[in-house]
């Protein structure tokens, strides 16, 4: 079924919806309604602090169910219960329930056709995989036991292991919300047909300039936005949301790039646009790349005129988490984690400090951006 895009007033009724349900989701943890309400409450407050009192004004739904980014599960899901219930613990923890983990970032591959100029696998990157697909669904077997609401597939580039990443959304298909992270590479509409059938819920596609030769040359390969724009289609033809990862350098900043690439995605009906800063690790190690006070400033402007002016509903959802940084502190190795292609847990993708192979229950942000 192919994406609807929910306005402001059933947005509001649906979003009464999903605080039940995260308020009966706590009455099953707490065994007090009183409790339960007094928890949501502070959650619901936290995040109004964190966006500044404003509203979403859109959400999206993809087969009955209510999508409003590619951070949180859809609702309602079993993925959207465990992971709400993470974080009502995360509020108020009980004795005796563990509190793990909301996401898991899976590196299940280090093949890919890109060279990208911002890439932060660098040094890994080209190596033979080193999990079976047994090992690998071993492991995250133990974190989906414990309840981790989201997986999030990437690589490399996830799509080069084809067979085993169908195999491992099949796998959770039932249990948790489910993304790749990918450049599209060989995404036909048959492959995009069999990942909808498997369970997938989203795609956030890497495209990080509206000019395809820039971003030909951004990513290293001639093909790269020939591919996106194909993969795009057949994404959405199957029903799968869809959102475009771009890492907006200074320069791109600079010539108002963020402001192009958001009105390409709204004529291609692509619902999020997640803006990703360039950080100076992997590739761009020893580099000035890092953005400065303004230039995020901007981005985090530009969010909130696109999210939550009802004169913008027509518009993407634009994404910029590092906006929020003061206010929520980075949830790498609290919230969510990494697990490397090779088994070793990471707070983040960039963050390449090694965890305990079994993370212990922490409430500490692991992240030296915080
Ligand atoms: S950034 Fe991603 S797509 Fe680009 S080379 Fe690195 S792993 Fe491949």
């Amino acid at each position: 079924m192919k994406m609807r895009r929910v306005g402001p007033v059933e947005y509001d009724i649906i979003r009464l919806c999903m605080v039940i349900n995260i308020w009966w989701v706590g009455l099953k943890l707490y065994k007090n309604p009183f409790t339960s309400l007094k928890v949501v409450r502070k959650l619901i407050r936290n995040f109004e602090e964190m966006i500044g009192n404003d509203k979403f004004v859109r959400a999206f739904k993809v087969d009955g169910k209510y999508n409003w980014d590619m951070f949180n599960p859809a609702w309602p899901s079993k993925g959207f219960d465990s992971f709400f219930k993470t974080h009502l613990l995360e509020v108020k923890p009980v004795t005796g329930e563990e509190q793990l983990l909301r996401r898991l970032l899976i590196a299940i591959t280090k093949r890919c056709p890109l060279q990208c100029e911002h890439c932060s696998e660098a040094d890994t990157l080209y190596q033979s995989d080193v999990l079976s697909y047994d090992e690998l669904a071993q492991k995250i077997d133990g974190f989906v036991e414990k309840g981790v609401g989201q997986l999030v597939y990437s690589g490399g580039e996830p799509l080069s292991r084809y067979s085993d990443l169908i195999k491992l959304i099949k796998r959770y298909n039932k249990q948790c919300d489910q993304w790749i992270y990918t450049s599209a590479y060989g995404l036909t509409k048959e492959k995009a047909q069999q990942l909808k059938e498997a369970g997938l819920n989203g795609a956030a596609i890497s495209l990080d300039h509206h000019l395809e030769e820039k971003h030909n040359s951004f990513r290293g390969n001639k093909n790269s936005f020939k591919w996106i724009m194909k993969g795009i289609k057949h994404l959405q033809n199957a029903g799968i949301l869809v959102s475009i990862n771009v890492c907006p350098t200074r320069e791109y900043i600079e010539i108002k790039g963020p402001e192009e690439m958001i009105e390409l995605a709204r004529n291609k009906n692509i619902p999020i646009v997640n803006f990703l800063e360039p950080r100076a690790v992997g590739n761009y190690e020893g580099k000035e790349v890092e953005l400065n006070d303004q230039e995020k400033s901007h981005l985090l402007e530009l969010s909130k005129k696109y999210n939550f002016n009802k004169k913008y509903v027509e518009y993407p959802t634009v994404l910029f988490p590092a906006g929020y940084r003061k206010t929520l502190p980075c949830g790498g190795g609290r919230s969510y984690l990494l697990l490397d292609y090779d088994g070793t847990l990471y707070p983040c993708p960039f963050c390449k400090t090694k965890l305990p192979s079994v993370p212990k229950q922490n409430t500490e942000s692991l992240c030296a951006a915080s």
